[in-house]
């Protein structure tokens, strides 16, 4: 498998054409939940294809069944309509090839940080030599050099992001599934985040599926923006975000075409927010 970008000489990330290939294939899907003898319809019709190396955000309301879609990715549970396809295969049972990044990050705390991020690599029975090799090269992709040592009660709660971030590469996963993973953080630490994010994805060749319900975040990180409505959801949009490989995340904010992109999507998602004044529903 060849990489998805590659770094010349002249330090400008050129993407390839595996990007055509598809990873993540939605056909058609809906998914009902039985909640108090009542189905309920969380999404439908859903056709969605994530090709390899790409970054697609997926965006939309509290409720029209974001995490649901991550959920079936993980081969967690089916569609009950429709298929959901990885590498070109029905998925049946859990899917191994993709790491799950939620908005809690379930680190260990009687563990440091070093500890917490080797655990992916003592479960799958890497030698010692390999465990600390490697783990120390993910603490320095991760920007967490010096913090070794410090248990997660002791670092910050950005800290604390790029260790889990660190142990879901740990895994090396093909795929990240991330849901809302930097909601909690305020604004200087989630640039940061997602700055590390993009880089780290990019230099890795990962396919990243990232829900956020923050539509700056949604057009900043992606290469294709999936924009969800309603209850039942559906995808009312997809927005393919021509900004470069390489874009400055730091700069967006004075960058025309970003503008125009973020004005695109708040406009996409206006009744949604209008109607947030009138039942206070979070967006
Ligand atoms: P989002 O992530 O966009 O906020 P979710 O995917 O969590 O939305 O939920 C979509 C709808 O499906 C919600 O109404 C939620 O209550 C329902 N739902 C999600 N997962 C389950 C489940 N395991 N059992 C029952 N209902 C669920
Ligand atoms: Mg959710």
């Amino acid at each position: 498998m060849s990489a998805v970008v590659d770094t010349p000489a002249d330090g400008k990330v050129m993407p390839l054409r595996v990007l055509e290939r598809k990873l993540l294939e939605f056909r058609g899907v809906d998914k009902r939940f039985h909640v108090n003898g009542e189905w309920h319809t969380a999404v439908e019709a859903v056709d969605l294809d994530i090709a390899q190396g790409q970054v697609v955000t997926l965006v939309g309301p509290s409720g029209c069944g974001k995490s649901t879609l991550l959920n079936m990715s993980a081969g967690m549970f089916g569609p009950s309509a429709g298929r959901v396809l990885y590498r070109g295969e029905e998925l049946r049972g859990l899917n191994h090839r993709v790491g799950y990044m939620t908005q809690q990050d379930h680190l260990l705390p009687w563990r440091t940080v070093f500890d917490n991020i080797a655990l992916p690599l003592e479960i799958r029975g890497a030698s010692k030599a390999d465990r600390e090799q490697r783990t120390h090269e993910l603490i320095h992709l991760v920007g967490l050099d010096g913090f070794e040592r410090h248990y997660p009660t002791q670092v910050s709660g950005g800290m604390r992001k790029r260790t889990a971030l660190a142990r879901l590469l740990a895994y090396d996963p093909e795929t990240l599934l991330m849901d809302e993973p930097f909601g909690a953080l305020d604004a200087q630490m989630r640039m940061s985040l997602q700055v590390e994010l993009l880089r780290i994805s990019r230099r890795l060749g990962k396919t990243v599926v990232f829900v956020t319900h923050d539509l700056d975040e949604a057009i900043a990180l992606a290469d294709r923006c999936v924009v969800f409505r309603g209850r039942p959801g559906r995808i009312v949009e997809t927005i393919e975000v021509d900004l470069p490989v390489d874009r400055d995340l730091t700069a967006l904010r004075f960058d025309t075409r970003y503008v125009q992109l973020t004005q695109q999507l708040w406009r996409l998602m206006a009744p949604d927010l209008s109607r947030m004044g009138t039942t206070g529903e979070r967006a």
